[in-house]
């Protein structure tokens, strides 16, 4: 099927690659077999078939929810509306979901779920009624809660199919008090929270930007520190792509092209993000875009010379079949998934650093679980505290004032006194977990010279973690 992310496997489900990655990582924990079983193992998965009118008639609408892991609760993970939505599929990102909550120290369990429907051709109408439906089937299964499991947007949903969900619950849950965080994602009206739409792009940038501030670790890949002038090539310009590309043009970086499901654009000197996206609502196509050159197959894009490649599309995008013709320094993984195990051996051959999925998009997770906070306290970052700091910025520089004799301008005052807003708050507590988190794997990756790849570091970290929380509870002494 065109562009079935899983017409390509040759050998292994997307689930089957998941645990691949884990089984190379569980060796080096040291921890009893049956432990590692049952953080591996993908606790619930339910599969709903449901009938919608579209048009005239009725159609059977095939759906999933997976909670891959309890030992954390509320579950916690995004809805996907692709045609290629399957149950293995769903586990799979349910199981990425539990890892990377755990090395984000996100206190969830891992979830997914999928709607098998193409939401480009399906109206805004046929959307809302499927969406409500399979929130009426999680509802009537006690698959949902502020305290069960709390979904979120992912591939080819956003805040407009959390605000439904969110609607359809509280109308089964009246008067529920903590009711608004049964989902995450939503719009800011809706309860949602400053800065969660562009959370896991911005993340990303967050991440990269730690990652290439260590001297030694990029000398070994042939690069300099920063990342000021690196040149990026991104596959998907949906929501994680545009923003990874939007944040890492601001950062400095050359965007010298862009891969969609048209085809990709190549501009060696760097193209305008912003221009692109409008160029592309008005065109309906991000080709023909003024300087750039068309590149009639997509993916031919990801074998381009770069320093960062970031897949931010789908699953099993960079193969055996494709691996060896990569030339990017760096793998950035902002889609879930987009390298197999295959590929990723003849990339590791070749000395390539790729930046695992389970940490670097973890920025979606992380503010999503600052919404949930937001919604159980019933109350905006930042409502509280920031006129207090302000009053207490200005008298300490009052005081420097008159110590000094010297007087601040109106303006270096207001830069230096102001208080933190929401979306300040957001964004710097997103940069703190992405810069910890990272300093956590790197350890481990230093710690054992054996370990090839960053992403079995990041799965030690996760598996760690995660053991603690059956060690704790004495089921795994
Ligand atoms: P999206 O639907 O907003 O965008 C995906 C984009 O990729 C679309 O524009 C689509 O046309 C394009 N695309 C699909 N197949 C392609 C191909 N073969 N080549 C080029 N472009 C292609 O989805 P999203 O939310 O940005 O999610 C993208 C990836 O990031 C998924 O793997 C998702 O699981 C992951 N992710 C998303 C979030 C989030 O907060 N949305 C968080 C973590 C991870």
């Amino acid at each position: 099927m065109a562009n079935d992310p899983n017409a390509k496997i040759a050998k292994y489900s997307f689930y089957q690659n998941v645990e691949m990655y884990f089984d190379k990582a569980a060796v080096f924990t040291k921890l009893p077999k049956g432990l590692l079983e049952q953080i591996k193992v993908c606790n619930s998965v339910y599969t709903m078939h449901f009938p919608v009118k579209m048009g005239n008639e009725y159609q059977v609408i095939e759906a999933y929810r997976a909670q891959h892991s309890h030992h954390r609760m509320p579950t916690k993970g995004g809805i996907r509306y692709s045609i290629h939505v399957n149950q293995d599929e769903v586990m799979a990102l349910a199981a990425l979901m539990t890892y990377k909550c755990a090395i984000v120290d996100v206190p969830f369990g891992g979830a997914k779920g999928g709607i098998k429907i193409s939401p480009r051709n399906t109206t805004a109408k046929q959307l809302e009624r499927i969406t409500r439906r399979y929130t009426v089937e999680l509802i009537k299964k006690n698959f949902i809660g502020p305290g069960i499991d709390v979904p979120a947007p992912d591939y080819g949903t956003g805040e407009r199919e959390m605000a439904w969900i969110l609607d359809t619950y509280m109308s089964y849950h009246p008067g529920q008090i903590d009711g608004y965080g049964c989902v995450t994602g939503k719009p800011v009206s809706q309860g949602g929270i400053r800065g969660r739409t562009e959370a896991t792009g911005r993340g990303v940038m967050f991440g990269l930007r730690e990652i290439v501030s260590y001297k030694d670790d990029m000398k070994a890949i042939g690069m300099t520190v920063g990342l000021k002038d690196k040149t990026v090539v991104i596959q998907g310009l949906g929501n994680v792509g545009y923003y990874a590309a939007k944040f890492m043009e601001e950062e400095g970086c050359k965007i010298i092209a862009i891969a969609e499901l048209e085809g990709a654009i190549h501009d060696p000197n760097g193209l305008d993000v912003m221009k692109l996206v409008k160029h592309r609502k008005e065109t309906g196509s991000i080709l023909n875009f003024p300087g750039a050159t068309n590149i009639a197959i997509s993916a031919a894009a990801l074998e381009l010379e770069c320093d960062i490649l970031i897949p931010a599309a789908l699953e099993n995008q960079i193969t055996e079949e494709n691996a060896s013709r990569i030339k990017a320094k760096i793998i950035a993984e902002a889609a879930n998934g987009p390298v197999t195990p295959m590929g990723e051996e003849i990339l590791l051959e070749k000395g390539c650093l790729i930046i695992p999925d389970m940490y670097l998009n973890a920025g979606g997770v992380t503010v999503s679980y600052f919404e949930w906070l937001k919604n159980l306290s019933h109350v905006r970052f930042g409502r509280m505290q920031k006129r207090a700091d302000e009053s207490t910025y200005n008298n300490i520089i009052s005081t420097v004032e008159r110590l000094t004799g010297r007087q601040l301008g109106e303006k270096e005052r207001g830069m230096i006194t102001r208080g933190a807003d929401e979306i300040d708050i957001v964004n710097s507590g997103l940069e703190e977990t992405m810069i910890e988190a990272y300093r956590q794997i790197r350890e481990v990756a230093k710690k054992h010279k054996d370990m090839k790849s960053m992403r079995t570091a990041a799965f030690v970290v996760a598996i760690q973690k995660i053991s603690e929380s059956y060690m704790a509870m004495g089921i795994f002494p």
